[in-house]
C-alpha cells in the first residue's frame, strides 16, 4: 500500500511542495510545530531510518543536504533549526516512510524532554 507521503510525492494528494528533484520532496508539515517545519522525504518508500540500506548512502546524503539548502533558502541557516527523524514506535513515528524534518525560526529548547 502506498504511503500518505509517497501520494503527495506523486501528486495524487495535495501540499505545499517547496522542492521536488528525481530522487526527494520536501513539504510542508500540515501541523507544524515552528514557524518554519518541513518534511523532506525520498521520492522511493523506504518505510523507517532501519530500513536505508547500503545503496542508499547517496540518496540519504541528499535528503541531508537538501534540508540544508532549503534551511538557507527559508532564512534561518543563520540562528540555526534543527533536523529530526523519528524511527519505530520509540521514536515516535507517526508515518511510514522515511522524513527528514526540518525545524526553525525560533529558538527551539533542549531535544528531549528527559524523564522526572
Ligand atoms: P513522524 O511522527 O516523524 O512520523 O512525523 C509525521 C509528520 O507528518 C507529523 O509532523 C505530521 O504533522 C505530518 N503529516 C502527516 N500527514 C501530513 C500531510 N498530509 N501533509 C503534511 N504533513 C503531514
Amino acid at each position: 500500500m502506498s504511503s500518505i507521503f509517497s501520494k503527495i510525492v506523486k501528486g495524487e494528494i495535495p501540499a505545499d511542495i517547496v522542492y521536488q528533484d528525481d530522487l526527494v520532496t520536501a513539504f510542508r508539515d500540515i501541523n507544524p510545530a515552528a514557524p518554519v517545519h518541513i518534511l523532506v522525504v525520498p521520492n522511493k518508500e523506504i518505510a523507517t531510518a532501519d530500513d536505508l540500506a547500503d545503496e542508499d548512502e547517496a540518496l540519504a546524503g541528499h535528503l541531508l543536504l537538501t534540508a540544508r539548502r532549503i534551511a538557507r533558502e527559508q532564512g534561518i541557516a543563520d540562528r540555526g533549526y534543527r533536523l529530526i527523524v523519528n524511527c519505530k514506535a520509540d521514536g515516535g513515528q507517526e508515518v511510514p516512510h522515511l522524513h527528514l524534518h526540518l525545524i526553525g525560526g525560533r529558538p527551539l529548547g533542549s531535544m528531549v524532554k528527559r524523564q522526572a
